[in-house]
């Protein structure tokens, strides 16, 4: 933007040039004003390019408002030396603010067509006091009236331009927030916070995939909280979403990173150890059980104490994952029927 700003000034210089040579516009005041907005704009494109311009106006890195103030000064001046042909310059002061309707808030863009308007119309007394025959004091009104219609216009949409800016960045954060949401919906269980079911089977897959490379056994765990139902029976369905959630939360930290816990179904969860074979898999387990029985749930019931069985199975390189979770839910029945709270292998 800066080099179009650039390249619109470098144009606007030519023409200066050209009415210089026209005999419209004193030669000296002609150098000056090119020596102000082209060092000007210069000037910006370093503090843009360098990265100065962050650490000086960290809310408006890319100079946008002092770019504009510098155009309006810039264009105004070229106003106030051009004589005859000034009419036309009033059409680059519009290109000018039209720039920063992009960027600038409703406020700043309300202010700045303001401040233009002040500037405009006390240059304007000023020329034609003091150079009453090549400024006409009535000449001055009409295009200080043509002025005011521009100015107004520009920011009224530049108002309108900067609500739709803010209505897309909000809606842009909504959808951001909502995609995540959707992430999380779609790997997540929503009471435990755990990996759901889908996602479980998508992550058990892809550790088969790497399996077949390694030769490495993986260990697959499954998990029943014991008489769940009374729980819910004798405190409530609410109680027993807590009981599920402060399950999830006391077991996880037992486990290592790579271990994954899933919530396989209402109070069902599987475990899957990559790389690790019966013995290891049975001492998490274990390591779980005895997280578990440090818990307290006395807040739902006093004395009330939370255990689970498990049935283990191990999956060997290229084994159908079905076949092995079917296993070791044989084997949790197994372990249902010895009496619940232990750990049978298949
Ligand atoms: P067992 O020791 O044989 O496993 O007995 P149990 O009572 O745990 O087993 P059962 O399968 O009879 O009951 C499981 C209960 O889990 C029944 C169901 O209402 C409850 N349940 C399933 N999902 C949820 C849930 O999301 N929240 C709550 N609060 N309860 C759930
Ligand atoms: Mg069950
Ligand atoms: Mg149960």
């Amino acid at each position: 933007m800066v080099l179009l700003t650039m390249a619109v000034y470098l144009l606007f210089a030519l023409l200066q040039a050209a009415e210089v040579l026209l005999g419209f516009i004193d030669a000296t005041a002609s150098a000056w004003l090119t020596l102000f907005y082209l060092g000007g704009s210069l000037l910006f494109y370093g503090l843009l390019r360098s990265g100065w311009s962050e650490r000086l106006a960290p809310a408006d890195p890319a100079l946008t408002l002092p770019q504009t103030v510098h155009g309006v000064l810039a264009m105004v001046g070229a106003y106030a030396i051009t004589g005859p042909a000034r009419g036309a310059v009033l059409a680059i002061l519009v290109l000018v603010l039209a720039y920063s309707m992009f960027s600038l808030t409703p406020r700043q863009a309300r202010g700045l067509a303001l401040f233009t308007f002040i500037l405009l119309a006390l240059t304007m007394a000023w020329k034609s006091q003091t150079e009453p025959l090549r400024y006409p004091l009535a000449v001055e009104g009409v295009h200080l009236a043509f002025g005011v219609i521009v100015l107004g216009g520009i920011s009224v949409l530049s108002v309108r331009m900067g609500a739709l800016r803010e209505r897309l960045r909000r809606q842009k954060q909504e959808l951001e927030a909502s995609l995540e949401q959707i992430r999380l919906l779609a790997i997540q269980d929503e009471l435990t916070g755990l990996v759901n079911r889908r996602h479980m089977m998508e992550l058990v897959r892809a550790e088969q995939k790497r399996q077949l490379r390694s030769g490495e056994v993986m260990s697959v765990v499954l998990l029943d909280l014991d008489h769940f139902k009374q729980i819910n029976d004798s405190h409530g369905h609410q109680a027993g979403d807590i009981v599920l959630r402060t399950f999830a939360q006391s077991v996880l930290p037992t486990l290592r990173a790579g271990d994954v816990l899933a919530r396989w179904g209402g109070e069902e969860f599987l475990l899957a150890l990559p790389g690790i074979g019966q013995k290891e898999a049975l001492q998490v387990v274990q390591r779980m059980r005895e997280s578990l029985a440090q818990v307290s749930f006395d807040a739902i019931a006093p004395g009330l104490r939370l255990s689970f069985s498990a049935g283990l199975a191990a999956c060997q390189p290229g084994d159908s994952i079905e076949a092995v979770i079917e296993l070791a839910d044989k084997t949790l029945y197994r372990a249902k029927q010895a009496g619940r709270n232990c750990t049978l292998s298949a």
